[in-house]
């Protein structure tokens, strides 16, 4: 047999330390950037003609690199929606990546495709979503929600088609005036118009203002996308009216639940997401709060066929695989090549069972609303409104932009946290993500202490 190379043996050895090491963390260090002529300097170039060989460079990226990048998985990283995923599956991405599995089609990953599907499935389920409803694991929430409204306008194109209608002047999809900056991206990736409807004094998307946006629309509607928590709040749309509103106009009903659908698994939540079983399909990363790493955004269709038919590629060097009637994950989506990048989740999945999913989305969500509750009880506090899932939003009375922004600041360089400052309505707050099963409610606190200084 092949022997290997000393150097290799050593490399091998050197990164699972180091990984062993990353994961033996508890927590790992919060870390922080460091300005591009801090790196020139400490780091230097690092793509040499002849290499600078894999322990020295493996040394460099601990030494420096690493430092220089945040740990979204730091129980205080609460910015943005962090990513914290189970030590299974980040383990197990280390064996995705140990393998050169293709996971795009069946013919070449079956195995990898098959847990895959499982997890899909499972997920259909518990939406609610009928037998037969599938999907694919894409990059993320943004890919997603193009690829899903993509396949809508694909279907709409044939059922004109089918009635010798003319192609429409302009498509055009609606969704709230609160959903996610990638629907407004996926509308000029289409050229398509994006219809902002109106949401309610809570900021909710409902049915009446769906009506009357499907009324004044016009020709050219394919589509009316709903947000199952939207990032900055966690809100729910009224996703049984706006389903029920879509669908008795014929238009394909989108669920963007990048964040929130994860909401669905606790039964502290599930309320909120009635109706979801009325999508023709809906998104959700499990980067966000499906304790898995990053890049992975599950696009599930009520009827995967509308999908296929949308995304497939031909060519002759594909015809062995698309006409081979298998189910190949990249005909899904706006894709070809892929990781199998729903195997970390899946390999969680199976080893700690549903339950403990449901357990931890339930105690993040209890506890933004302990810590809601206590933001509410301090002098000098104000929430800016009550918690539905996991995302805080507080204002510190009287502070302006430049006092959030010097204390976050501080917050990071004194590795203790990561909460950069947010807005509403042009006033400025700050506000906790909370998807970390080991985010506590004294670190928290502590957070809150550290603002009664400027
Ligand atoms: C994060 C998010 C997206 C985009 O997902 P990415 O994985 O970042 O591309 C879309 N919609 C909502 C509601 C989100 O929270």
């Amino acid at each position: 047999m092949h022997k290997p190379h000393d150097a290799t043996v050593a490399l091998r050895e050197g990164i699972f330390d180091y990984a062993r090491k990353r994961l033996e963390y508890d927590p790992a260090p919060l870390d922080a950037p460091q300005t591009l002529e801090f790196l020139l300097e400490a780091a230097g170039p690092t793509v040499t003609e002849n290499g600078l060989g894999g322990l020295e460079t493996l040394s460099l990226f601990e030494q420096v690199l690493a430092p220089a990048t945040i740990s979204t998985d730091h129980p205080g990283y609460l910015s943005f929606i962090p990513c914290a995923p189970t030590e299974a599956a980040k383990l197990f991405d280390l064996i995705v990546s140990a393998s050169a599995i293709y996971g795009g089609s069946w013919m070449e990953g079956a195995g990898a495709v098959y847990a895959e599907n499982q997890v899909l499935e499972w997920l259909a389920r518990e939406a609610g979503l009928p037998e037969g409803a599938g999907g694919v694991f894409v990059q993320g929430g943004t890919l997603g929600n193009l690829s899903a409204l993509v396949a809508a306008r694909h279907k709409a194109a044939q059922a004109r088609q089918a009635r010798g209608l003319a192609r429409p002047e302009r498509w055009k999809f609606i969704c709230s005036a609160e959903a996610h900056s990638s629907l407004k991206a996926a509308a000029a990736v289409m050229d398509v118009d994006l219809i902002k409807a109106a949401v309610d004094e809570n900021g909710r998307l409902r049915g009446q203002a769906v009506e009357a946006a499907i009324s004044s629309a016009g020709d050219g509607l394919f589509a009316v996308v709903a947000t199952g928590g939207t990032t900055n709040f966690g809100i729910v749309d009224d996703l049984d009216e706006v389903g029920q509103a879509a669908k008795s106009h014929s238009l394909w009903f989108h669920v963007d639940g990048a964040y929130g659908i994860a909401g669905m698994l606790a039964p502290i939540s599930k309320p909120l997401f009635l109706g979801l079983d009325r999508a023709d399909s809906f998104i959700v990363d499990p980067h966000k709060w499906l304790f898995a790493p990053f890049d992975a955004c599950a696009l599930l269709y009520r009827n995967p066929e509308d999908g296929r038919q949308a995304h497939t590629q031909h060519g002759e060097y594909l015809d062995t695989l698309t006409e081979s009637g298998d189910w190949n994950p990249s005909d899904y989506a706006y894709n070809l090549t892929r990781r199998p990048r729903g195997l970390p989740l899946w390999f969680s999945l199976a080893t700690h069972g549903i339950k403990a999913y449901r357990d931890a989305v339930q105690q993040n969500v209890e506890l933004a609303r302990k810590i809601a509750d206590e933001i509410e009880l301090r002098q000098g506090f104000s929430l800016v409104r009550q918690p539905e899932l996991s995302v805080v939003v507080f204002e510190r009375d009287g502070w302006n932009i430049d006092d959030y922004n010097r204390w976050s600041d501080r917050l990071l360089q004194d590795g203790i946290a990561f909460v950069v400052p947010s807005s509403h309505k042009g006033r400025p707050n700050t506000r906790f993500a909370i998807v970390n099963p080991e985010t506590s409610f004294e670190l928290l606190c502590e957070i809150l202490d550290s603002m009664d200084a400027k």
